[in-house]
């Protein structure tokens, strides 16, 4: 985990989305749920880091978690990017040799 730190909370506010650069806010969700419940989220609509489905009991808590997990979450991300490649390429033969028939 990368240390924020000196940087940590409402100081810095959420960093642009880490998926596609767009701003990023942080909403209390508590009128669903009956304790604080702080999400930070992107606000492109069809974007990875709009579902943020994490809640925090404080905003300086949502933003910290936002600002540091971006790293774990593109790993993730391209560990699944490579599974797919893969799974494209097995596909490719079969759909091929149906074309030949
Ligand atoms: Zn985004």
């Amino acid at each position: 985990m990368i240390d924020t730190s000196p940087f940590d909370g409402l100081l810095l506010g959420p960093l642009p989305c880490p998926f596609c650069g767009n701003t990023a806010h942080v909403k209390n969700f508590s009128v669903l749920h009956e304790t604080p419940a702080f999400v930070a989220f992107c606000e492109t609509k069809d974007c990875v880091g709009r579902n943020s489905n994490k809640a925090f009991q404080t905003e300086e808590r949502a933003i910290t978690a936002w600002n540091t997990r971006a790293p774990d979450l593109l790993a993730e991300i391209k560990r699944q990017a490579e599974v797919i490649q893969e799974l494209t390429l097995l596909l490719k033969e079969p759909v091929l040799e149906n074309l030949d028939d």
